[in-house]
């Protein structure tokens, strides 16, 4: 079982939008590099997601046009299947 992220593969480019401006969120890297005492936004996702936290990425999406931060969750990839 090989899971990658395509997300910090750089095989699929982030093309999430914010939701309050609606400007091109800039992707600033996985959410786990970020734990500690700074926590960004939480897991909105997670709840209804709970069997899925382990087949995503969690990214972290910063807009630097109203400096809101989401956390987006990346479905990854099954690569076992695919080689
Ligand atoms: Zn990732
Ligand atoms: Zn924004």
């Amino acid at each position: 079982m090989s899971y990658i992220c395509p997300l910090c593969n750089g095989l699929v480019v982030p093309e999430q939008a914010c939701p309050h401006c609606l400007q091109g969120l800039s992707e600033c890297g996985k959410l786990d590099d970020y734990t500690g005492p700074y926590s960004p936004y939480e897991l909105q996702a997670s709840s209804d997601m709970a069997d899925e936290t382990k087949s995503v990425c969690n990214h972290l999406m910063y807009c630097h046009h109203c400096q809101t931060s989401i956390v987006q969750p990346v479905s990854l990839w099954d690569l076992s299947g695919n080689l």
